[in-house]
C-alpha cells in the first residue's frame, strides 16, 4: 500500500516537473497556432497576430486540460461553460478591430482569455460574468497576469456595465436572439458590437455598427457558443 502511495506521489511530482518543462515548449506551440489555425485560415490583422502569440492560453484553462490548451477546439473550464476555439477569438477580434485607445465591453468572462487579448489591442476592457465563481476566478487570473487595463464584474451582462459606458466595441461571447437593448444604448455612433444571434441552428455570428441609432447587421459565419442566462434565458421561458 505505501509503496503504491509513494509510486503515485512521485509519478504526480514527475508529470508536474514535466509540465514544468514543457512551459518553454508552449511558445512553439503557440506559434504553431497562430500559423497553422488562425493565419491559415485567414485571420491577416498583425495586431490581433501579435496578441494571440502573446497571450499565454495555457493559463486560462483547467489544469487537466493543459496539454490541449493550444488545440483547436474548445474547453471546458468549469460550471458548465466553455472557452472558446483559438480562432473564434482572434476572428471576433479582428472583426470589431479595437485600437489603442478604445474602451470595450466585454459580455461573458470565462475564463478571461478573450479579455486578455482584447487588452493589449485597446485602452481598457470592462468584462461582464453572470456566474459570480466565474468572474472571481477569471479577475484573479487577470490580475495575477498583470491585465492591468481588464475591469471583471460579476452580473448579469444583459444591463451592461452602465458606469463604464460609452463603449467604442461591444463583443458579447454567449448566444442571445437579440441585442439587449441596455447594450445598444451603451454603445457610441460608429461603435461596432459582435454577437452570436441565437435565430435558429447553427447560431448566426453578426457584426453591428451603430449608425444614427440604428444597428445594421452584417453576417459573418455559423458558430456554436454556450446560451445566454439571465434575463434572456427567463424571458425565453415565459414565451
Ligand atoms: N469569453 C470567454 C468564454 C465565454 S463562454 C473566455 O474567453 O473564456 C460564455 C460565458 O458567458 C460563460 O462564462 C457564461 O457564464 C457567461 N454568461 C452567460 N450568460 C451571461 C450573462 N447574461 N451575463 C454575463 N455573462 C454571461
Amino acid at each position: 500500500m505505501l509503496w503504491k502511495r509513494i509510486f503515485l506521489l512521485i509519478l504526480f511530482l514527475f508529470s508536474i516537473f514535466s509540465l514544468c518543462l514543457a512551459a518553454d515548449d508552449f511558445k512553439d506551440l503557440r506559434r504553431q497556432m497562430v500559423e497553422n489555425q488562425l493565419k491559415k485560415r485567414g485571420i491577416k490583422n498583425k495586431r490581433v497576430l501579435w496578441a494571440m502569440n502573446e497571450v499565454k492560453r495555457h493559463k486560462f484553462v483547467p489544469l487537466q486540460s493543459i496539454a490541449y490548451a493550444y488545440a483547436d477546439h474548445p474547453l471546458r473550464i468549469g460550471n458548465g461553460q466553455t472557452i472558446s476555439q483559438p480562432y473564434i477569438v482572434a476572428l471576433m477580434t479582428e472583426i470589431i478591430d479595437p485600437k489603442k485607445t478604445d474602451r470595450v465591453l466585454e459580455i461573458g468572462t470565462g475564463s478571461g482569455y478573450q479579455a486578455a487579448v482584447l487588452s493589449l489591442l485597446s485602452g481598457e476592457v470592462y468584462s461582464v460574468e453572470i456566474i459570480p465563481e466565474l468572474a472571481k476566478s477569471a479577475a484573479t487570473r487577470l490580475n495575477k497576469l498583470e491585465y492591468k487595463n481588464v475591469f471583471v464584474k460579476a452580473g448579469d451582462g444583459f444591463l451592461g456595465w452602465p458606469e463604464a459606458a460609452p463603449f467604442d466595441c461591444i463583443i458579447i461571447t454567449c448566444s442571445t436572439p437579440r441585442i439587449p437593448e441596455p447594450l445598444i444604448a451603451q454603445l457610441k455612433e460608429a461603435g461596432r458590437l459582435i454577437l452570436p444571434l441565437a435565430e435558429g441552428y447553427p447560431q448566426k455570428l453578426c457584426l453591428f455598427t451603430k449608425d444614427k441609432n440604428k444597428m445594421v447587421k452584417k453576417y459573418i459565419t455559423d458558430v456554436l457558443f454556450v446560451p445566454m442566462k439571465g434575463k434572456v434565458e427567463q424571458e425565453k421561458m415565459r414565451d
